[in-house]
């Protein structure tokens, strides 16, 4: 497994319940660094007014991430049940949690060391993938191998593209379009009384009081938040002004005073901040499943005779052992647990359901070079 946040941790916790045997890679020096180190964010579904694959993704994930959240961290020590007002589009009030993703990486990462040898390896940065002798070999900076093994997870956010690029002879851009949004959050230590009853999200999400007795001493145990921006094609997390003044903005919509508290504490120097880079794919969906082999996938249309470029999607050729977690975008917390389960039903050959037949379709790594194959067949 490459890449310890809520993807990476959420993979780890299926396969090591169902008894695979694990080393997890990561650059960073612990679990949780990256997106995931986000200090509050908002599980809640993505409400529209008729059904989309994003829409039921987002039911099943905030279902399933709930009860992870109830069986495996107390309330108070990682998140808090609440609602939320939706004050744009598709108004309303809806059921939802906020939630510091550590707490549950590192819930999933305790409970697959428990079921399962798990050997956790920090400051591993893994520069290529390679395949030799029927194991895909994970290499350092220098060329020497990190970690060998049949089968691997890339589960490394927007990390993910350079290795699997290079790794499963993807045209990168087309055929596994991921790119980075940048996000920054604002948030302060809450002093007195919350400014809102409850969250409130248009332009962002302002969370008026979270509190959490497992928050890293570098935040106030009681806060407020006000995020986030989205910085497209942004692969940096250096905090700025102008981001906040850009969460000030969206926060006057929602609660006046609250940015004028922003924009106060801001000038005195109490205003804290948060910036990470998340990883979207070109259709806003996440990417969970086998990688295909392009290769493969290309001569197989070509050889389809009159159905020349008719391969169906289910059919494409996939490269042995390399599978995908990845393109959380704004919604690792609600996908990262449902996606992962799907990933290792697959990879333990369990049958999958019907029920979901096309959202699996929705989520297969291998639909954008498989779109782009389809397209480059000559008319029969
Ligand atoms: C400002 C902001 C606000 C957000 N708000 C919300 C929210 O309210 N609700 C929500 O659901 N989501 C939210 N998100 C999104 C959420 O944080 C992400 O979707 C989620 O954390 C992604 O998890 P991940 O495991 O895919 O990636 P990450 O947590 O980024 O983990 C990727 C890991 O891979 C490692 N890695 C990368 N490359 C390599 C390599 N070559 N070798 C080894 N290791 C590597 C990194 O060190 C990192 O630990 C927000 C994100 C941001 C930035």
């Amino acid at each position: 497994m490459i890449g310890a946040g809520l993807a990476g941790a959420a993979a780890c916790a299926a396969l090591a319940r169902r008894g695979w045997r694990l080393t997890l890679l990561d650059a960073a020096d612990g679990p949780a660094r990256g997106a995931s180190a986000l200090p509050v964010g908002m599980l809640s579904p993505h409400v529209t007014r008729a059904p989309t694959p994003l829409s039921r993704l987002s039911a099943l994930g905030v279902a399933s991430t709930l009860a992870e959240l109830q069986r495996l961290v107390p309330q108070g020590q990682g998140w808090q049940a609440c609602e939320v007002d939706n004050r744009g589009h598709d108004a309303g009030r809806w059921p939802a949690a906020m939630v510091r993703p550590a707490a549950l990486v590192q819930a999933w990462l305790a409970e697959a060391a428990h079921a399962s040898p798990l050997e956790m390896r920090w400051n591993t940065r893994v520069n290529r993938l390679e395949h030799r002798d029927g194991l895909w070999l994970a290499q350092g900076p220098d060329g020497q191998t990190l970690a060998e093994a049949p089968t691997v997870v890339v589960a490394s956010a927007y990390g993910s593209q350079a290795l699997v690029a290079q790794a499963s002879r993807l045209v990168p851009d087309e055929a596994l379009p991921l790119r980075p949004v940048k996000g920054q959050m604002s948030l302060a230590a809450l002093d007195g009384e919350a400014l809102a009853p409850r969250p409130q999200r248009d332009n962002g999400v302002f969370v008026p009081l979270y509190e959490d007795t497992g928050l890293p001493p570098r935040w106030p145990a009681r806060l407020w938040a006000m995020g986030s921006t989205y910085d497209r094609g942004e692969d940096n997390s250096s905090l700025n002004d102008s981001a906040h003044e850009r969460n000030a903005t969206s926060l006057e919509a929602l609660c006046p005073p609250a940015a004028l508290g922003l924009r106060n504490a801001l000038a005195s120097g109490r205003l804290l901040g948060w910036a990470q880079v998340r990883c979207a794919s070109l259709d806003r969906l996440p990417l969970a499943g086998a990688l295909p082999d392009t290769a493969a996938l290309h001569t197989l249309m070509a050889h389809a005779g009159p159905r020349r470029g008719r391969v169906a999607l289910q059919d494409t050729p996939r490269l042995p052992g390399l599978f995908m977690l990845s393109a959380m975008g704004s919604r690792g917390l609600t996908l990262a647990h449902w996606c992962a389960e799907q990933l290792a039903a697959r990879m333990n050959q369990e049958p999958a359901s019907d029920a979901w037949a096309d959202l699996l379709a929705a989520i297969d790594p291998a639909r954008f070079a498989w779109k782009q194959a389809r397209r480059q067949q000559p008319a029969a």
